[in-house]
């Protein structure tokens, strides 16, 4: 049988992190149970966002939620705001992340994020810890975009930042309108959007998250502070040739988009160093069209998913890798259409909240290591509109959107406590600034 999630979880952790109120074996025990629901036979989950899975996770936290005294509502595009009164009203700290997953997912991809703002907040009762503002735990709904190939959607409707016509064109795999599929979710289009809320009632927005690579581990740190989000840029590259039959047309004189394709993909590799250190480009989808072995193709289509934290530079990749697919069709004959499908602007996280955390950091003996953020997540929305912060967990061999992923229980719980300090000096600044 397979060791469960809980088991594997407390087998790994020595319990001495349990302090102030933080436990453990409540975390784990958490993460266990929402790893049940939606549960894969390879120990991973499915829980697409906008699903019943999806809905069952959100219920489930909800009723935790209630248990420690928060407030607890869903707004119209399936968020759940869990809300704890301070001693002033004023804006809100704000923390959370999302619990849908991508298919055959992992089990702390979202959870992590969402469970480990509880768990400051159960320390907090433990202790009789008043915070100085209202504090609020948040599940965003369709964060990993695996049902409509658009994420981070119900923070988007949060801060407004959605409108009819990007809601109007989506349609799921199995080619349900994201009008049937909310409606048969319990809500409605007109609901979705009217989620948007006034964000001066959120003061600040902190995430914690799985670092989805292997720079904490190989540093040996168990946490780390997320400088920035990288946004991505999606270009989409239609090259267009003659079809042919392999045997019959001659070499000389082909029209082969797939050539020219593989030319351009070539170089689109080589191109992201060219502006910064940390840009990249990646390729990772490619329709051939008639797509026969006897057929020369007529048409390629493929995505370049351009991605940096330096808007400059990814701006100036995206004109690079623009001139470089026109270079290569006019070299290979064919001809070329270029769509700029989506582009988000990076979201660098401000220098005085890193130094913020940094302290903390320091203070808990940890150093401060700072890393980009290649994802999107839901603090890259809320980011664009109020003050926010990211701490990511080490990850094992950096798996994820996988049924291996995994973080130890220390690591995780050490990430709870760096939260809780960081929210309870953060929270002081916030009266003040309100007093
Ligand atoms: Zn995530």
């Amino acid at each position: 049988m397979r060791e469960s999630v809980r088991d594997r979880l407390l087998a790994g952790y020595d319990g001495t992190a349990d302090r102030d109120g933080v436990s453990g074996k409540r975390l784990a025990e958490r993460l266990a149970t929402l790893a049940l629901i939606g549960e894969t036979e390879d120990g991973g989950v499915n829980r697409p966002g906008f699903s019943a899975e999806e809905k069952r996770a959100k219920e489930q936290v909800m009723e935790w939620m209630r248990e420690a005294g928060l407030d607890v509502r869903m707004d119209g595009a399936g968020n759940v705001i869990g809300r704890l009164d301070g001693k002033s009203d004023g804006p809100a700290f704000a923390a959370g992340s999302h619990v849908d997953s991508v298919p055959n997912g992992g089990n702390f991809d979202g959870p992590l994020g969402v469970l480990s703002a509880l768990e400051v907040v159960e320390a907090w009762k433990e202790t009789g810890y008043e915070p100085p503002v209202p504090v609020e735990v948040i599940i965003f709904s369709e964060e990993e975009g695996s049902r409509f190939g658009a994420g981070i959607m119900g923070s988007q409707a949060m801060t407004g930042d959605m409108g009819h016509e990007a809601l109007s064109v989506l349609s799921d795999s199995e080619g349900n309108s994201f009008e049937e599929v909310i409606s048969a979710y319990g809500t409605t289009v007109d609901e979705f959007l009217g989620a948007a809320r006034d964000l001066k009632e959120i003061g600040f927005y902190a995430e914690i998250h799985i670092e989805q690579g292997k720079l904490l581990e190989q540093a040996g740190l168990p946490a780390g502070i997320v400088k920035g989000i990288a946004g991505p840029a999606w270009l989409n590259v239609v090259f267009r040739g003659t079809a042919g039959h392999a045997g019959n047309t001659p070499m000389i004189g082909r029209r082969d988009p797939l050539v020219a394709a593989g030319r351009f993909l070539h170089e689109v590799s080589s191109l992201p160093a060219q502006f910064s250190d940390t840009a990249v480009a990646t390729v990772g989808k490619l329709n051939v069209s008639p797509n026969g072995a006897n057929v020369i193709p007529e048409e390629v289509a493929l995505t370049v998913d351009i991605r940096d934290l330096d808007k400059t530079a990814r701006d100036g990749l995206v004109e690079k890798v623009r001139e470089t697919a026109k270079r290569c069709a006019v070299e290979g004959g064919v001809e070329v259409s270029l769509d700029l499908a989506s582009s988000i602007d990076p979201v660098p996280v401000p220098d005085e909240v890193r130094e913020e955390l940094g302290q903390v950091f320091e203070e808990a003996g940890i150093r401060p290591m700072e890393l980009m953020s290649g994802a999107g997540h839901d603090a890259m929305i809320l980011g664009g509109h109020v003050p926010m912060a990211m701490i990511f967990v080490k990850s094992i061999e950096g798996i994820s959107h996988n049924p291996a992923e995994w973080s130890d229980l220390g690591d995780c719980i050490t990430a709870v406590h760096l939260l809780k300090q960081f929210a309870e000096q953060r929270m002081v600044k916030m009266a003040a600034h309100e007093g």
